[in-house]
């Protein structure tokens, strides 16, 4: 025992491992020593409870190097999405595009004009470097952008409606997730709610029977995370838009996803495109950067110029102003918009929305093979057609087509297959069907694909 005991090897000599050496070079020593300590302790325990015979360098080292990276990696970090959800909430909705990452980068990283007019070597306006382009890519007199839709659809109504009244029909009374529900949102801003028409059902006449001086908006908002069918019936945006002008009353619609190409072509149809719904005649409309955009999080606020001023010159618009970052990566992304079939190639969020299927099945049949070369019988390894969704409350209830890789343990749980996926110095984030993982080659990047055939060495029982 004794003699296993002293094959311990010192702290010294272990600072002398060309390996660790390395490591002084990027970590700071005190990080590498607390390191190299533990892992000799627990070597030392291991030995002296019987469960290891020997103890060499470089074990020492391997374990060291494992409580490094989880000591000295990042909390929030990079995953591989395998799950097939495209605007997937928990994983960061949508992921920017190159251009996007690059304008956001180089503004980050020195000064920039944020609220500098260069032109006039003056103070500038932070709104203004998005301000025309938005306008052009949603038709609409005037548009800006918050922190997010929620404090988006919270500015509007505190700017346009506080004290006074906001129709609203009752099968639109929806909770988005994470406690954005309508009602609530509503009671803190002031205003107050008036329900028209029934769950299912809402006619013309409930809103022209609820109009009084006092009402101060028309509210629509998306059905974004639900369908609701049978014995339904609601008033389209046209019509209501139409209704509220006659009335003299502002229509607002908070369409949750927001949608600046047309997905038509590609037999999406349950999404309006914003360049729509303001030529429908809707005066102020509330959709997110970071849904379908495809964009950085934020709230884009566009519709007539006199209410997009009255919501932007709300003092509490300083509350949920936007940073240079996300002003930088927003103005980027829309830029591609400007020629659509760019976007449709550039912006990751379209572009895995519409593959063609045949690129997402030659993805998983590489998939296939390679975690099957590597994991050698300790996982039964297959592919097949299944179905994707959009999520982040985009396209409720679209199916699409899609390709997976799927895989069953052999001689372990599941759970602790699952696990190992997870627990990888790059997470892959699979869905869990039936008894099996499900890697869904939709939302996984091309060059995902030989970092995860890599790491399923690492998979076997
Ligand atoms: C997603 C969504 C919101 C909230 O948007 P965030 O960007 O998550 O703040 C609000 N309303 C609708 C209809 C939505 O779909």
């Amino acid at each position: 025992m004794s003699a296993i005991l002293r094959s311990i090897p010192s702290i010294d000599s272990l600072l002398k491992d060309p390996e660790v050496v390395k490591w002084l070079g990027r970590y700071p020593r005190t990080i590498v020593l607390r390191a190299l300590r533990d892992a000799t302790k627990t070597k030392r325990t291991e030995v002296l409870s019987g469960e290891a015979q020997t103890v060499t360098q470089s074990s020492v080292i391997s374990a060291a190097a494992s409580l490094l990276t989880a000591r000295t990696q990042f909390n929030l970090r990079p995953v591989i999405n395998a799950t097939g959800i495209v605007i997937h909430t928990n994983l960061g909705r949508a992921p920017l595009c190159k251009s996007a990452v690059e304008n956001a980068t180089a503004v980050a990283s020195g000064y920039s004009t944020l609220e500098y007019d260069i032109k006039t070597g003056r103070r500038g306006k932070r709104y203004s470097h998005i301000q025309g382009i938005l306008r052009e890519l949603t038709a609409a007199e005037d548009a800006f952008v918050v922190n997010n839709n929620a404090a988006a659809v919270f500015l509007c109504l505190i700017a346009l409606a506080k004290g006074k009244e906001v129709i609203i029909s009752r099968g639109e009374l929806v909770e988005i997730g994470g406690s954005f529900r309508i009602p609530d949102i509503m009671a803190h801003t002031g205003a107050i709610l008036k329900e028209v028409g029934t769950t299912n059902k809402t006619h013309l006449y409930d809103y022209e029977r609820a109009v009084t001086e006092n009402t101060a908006v028309i509210l629509k908002v998306h059905r974004s995370n639900f369908h609701i069918t049978g014995f339904t019936e609601d008033v389209g945006v046209e019509a209501l838009a139409a209704f509220a002008k006659k009335s003299g009353t502002p229509m607002m619609y908070d369409l949750g996803s927001g949608c600046l190409a047309d997905l038509a072509p590609y037999k999406i149809h349950n999404e309006p495109m914003v360049k729509t719904i303001v030529k429908s005649g809707v005066d102020i409309i509330t959709f997110s950067g970071d849904k379908l955009l495809g964009g950085p999080q934020c709230g884009v606020i566009a519709g007539k110029g006199a209410l997009v001023e009255a919501v932007r010159t709300h003092p509490l618009a300083r509350m949920v102003r936007v940073d240079k970052f996300t002003l930088a990566a927003l103005e980027a992304t829309v830029s591609e918009y400007m020629d659509e079939g760019r976007a449709f190639e550039n912006i990751p969020a379209l572009k895995m929305l519409t593959e063609d299927i045949k690129e997402i099945r030659k993805r998983a049949i590489r998939l296939a093979a390679g975690i099957r070369h590597q994991t050698a019988g300790h996982v039964e390894v297959a592919w097949r057609q299944d179905l994707s969704f959009a999520g982040g409350g985009s396209l409720p209830g679209h199916e699409i087509p899609t390709y997976v890789v799927s895989l069953s343990p052999t001689g372990q749980t599941l759970n602790a297959l699952e696990a190992k996926l997870r627990g990888g110095s790059l997470p892959v984030i699979a869905r869990v069907k039936d008894d099996t993982l499900l890697l869904d080659t939709r939302t996984i990047f091309d060059k995902e694909i030989r970092a995860i055939i890599e790491m399923s060495k690492s998979w076997c029982a």
